[in-house]
């Protein structure tokens, strides 16, 4: 695709005046960052000032080329590492590993869209691309708790920001833990507050119908009325042992300097 002019001097701007380097799409510059979480919201999830600060960087620090976040980009880094590993290669962004005939090869589920990472993990014919209620016939519509998927299939399934709005999260870790092959790998991102030594439930389900337990939290949207996005879960440092619990082998890729910034790389035992 042929860049504008604006877009060019743009980016050849932030090249200039940082040196980030991108493990998406590989472009090295300054970082953009805003503000993402709303009042409403760290009201209800109750977050100190520093898990707000954090959780805001988390979300709102983004590279200028892609347009990945933080924690997409740390995703990014999680899925390289377990890539690396497994080939013995040095793949230094997701673009270039994603053109890899090995990794081509590999069965991946992306349950969810992981945003703006997702145009690099579709290169590969291999990609099995779905969200909830989809209602587009190009896009695959898959349900955490009931996947269509048959037993032992995928090398990786990937999940972003979708956990904590499930409502029965053990039913997803077991539905997930069959349709992996054994010694493959859910790798995945859920907002955890790591310093809360128990999850909190928001709401569950009864008959078909939400039973809100605290008043109803959504992410995602300031305007609350898509419930799509309903939580379910304030998740504690207790979710590693939900997924050991579901036989998960549990590995945590942890930013040294925002402890909300963690990645969960979890395999089939
Ligand atoms: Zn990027």
């Amino acid at each position: 695709m042929k860049m504008s002019p604006l877009r060019f001097l743009k980016l050849l701007y932030y090249r200039l005046t940082g040196d980030t380097h991108c493990a998406a799409c590989n472009f090295s510059g300054k970082q953009k960052s805003k503000k993402v979480l709303w009042t409403d919201l760290v009201t209800e999830w109750e977050l100190d000032q520093q898990w707000e600060d954090w959780f805001n960087l988390r979300e709102g620090t983004y590279c200028v080329n892609c347009k990945c976040c933080a924690r997409t980009h740390q995703l990014s880094l999680a899925i390289l590492q377990v890539l690396n590993q497994k080939f013995g290669t040095n793949f230094s962004n997701l673009d270039l590993a994603f053109k890899d005939k090995r990794v081509q090869e590999l069965k991946i589920a992306e349950i969810n869209s992981l945003g703006n990472i997702h145009p690099f993990l579709a290169q590969s014919p291999n990609l099995w691309y779905s969200e909830f209620l989809s209602t587009n016939p190009a896009i695959r519509s898959e349900n955490l708790e009931s996947l269509s998927y048959e037993d032992d299939f995928f090398d990786f399934v990937l999940t972003s920001e979708t956990l904590e709005h499930v409502p029965d999260i053990d039913k997803a870790f077991s539905e997930i833990y069959r349709i992996v092959k054994p010694g493959g790998k859910h790798i995945f991102t859920t907002p955890v507050v790591w310093d809360r030594p128990t999850t909190r439930v928001r709401a569950f389900m009864e008959n078909g119908n939400v039973v809100n337990i605290l008043p109803p939290s959504y992410h995602g949207s300031k305007t609350k009325n898509q419930s799509d996005y309903l939580v379910f879960y304030e998740f504690g440092k207790d979710l590693v042992a939900r997924c050991e619990k579901a036989r998960f082998k549990v590995d945590l890729l942890k930013d040294k300097e925002n402890a909300s910034l963690v990645t969960f790389i979890t395999t089939k035992q």
